[in-house]
């Protein structure tokens, strides 16, 4: 596992901390200008990720405007995170590995029963419990994003989950640009390779602008 501590992002100081297990989740609001930092503490680890505007929560991520701002179907650091309403909800600022995923979608029971005959925890159970707490549920789960996931894209159209480049302490730090309501599901799948076949705990920081002193 990778022990080093990351320093803070220049200009911010951390406000929380937490190990999220493999199948385990996690929720929070994100203030415009605040930082989510995720850890894949030991590599190969798919963070499932969801946010939704805290002004309005009809307005959530769209897979399908962000990759069309981006004009690119993969995740960078750079990369804005639209809304439904093609507000601008968050943007990648940092990241140690490249080409995150929004086209996979999350695990559920019910694909893992028809892709492998298991019964399983998922990452849509982790959303519903997540989301919950913020008063949605069902219908506003939408495409999400897949952190240190690996999704490639052949000439032919082929994709399917591969595995990820993702190495042991690789981060990605996402900012609010309006506060917004962040959930995510450490992923439990064991059946393919978006967690090496071994799912693993990750880290989730928090980060807000130290304030600057003002000058008399
Ligand atoms: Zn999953």
């Amino acid at each position: 596992m990778a022990k080093k501590k990351l320093a803070a992002p220049g200009g911010y100081r951390q406000t929380s901390s937490v190990i999220v297990d493999p199948g385990g989740s996690w929720g929070g609001i994100v203030a415009a200008g605040d930082r989510v930092r995720f850890v894949d503490l030991e590599g190969q680890q798919a963070v499932d990720f969801l946010c939704y505007s805290a002004l309005d929560m009809r307005d959530r991520y769209n897979a399908a405007n962000t990759m069309k701002m981006a004009g690119n179907a993969y995740l960078n650091a750079g990369t804005v995170l639209y809304g439904e309403y093609a507000t601008k909800l968050m943007k990648i600022v940092a990241s140690s590995c490249p080409n995150h995923d929004t086209i996979g979608g999350c695990c559920s029971a019910e694909m893992n029963y028809l892709r492998y005959g298991k019964r399983t925890h998922s990452c849509r159970a982790n959303f519903l419990h997540e989301l919950s707490k913020f008063g949605m549920g069902e219908p506003d789960i939408v495409a999400n994003v897949n952190w240190f996931m690996s999704v490639p894209v052949g000439r032919d159209g082929h994709m399917a989950i591969s595995d990820s480049p993702s190495k042991p302490g690789d981060y990605v730090d996402v900012e609010g640009l309006t506060d917004v309501i962040v959930v995510i599901s450490n992923c439990p799948q064991k059946y393919n390779p978006a967690c090496g076949y071994n799912p693993t705990p990750v880290r989730v920081e928090t980060y807000t602008k130290t304030r600057v002193a003002r000058r008399r």
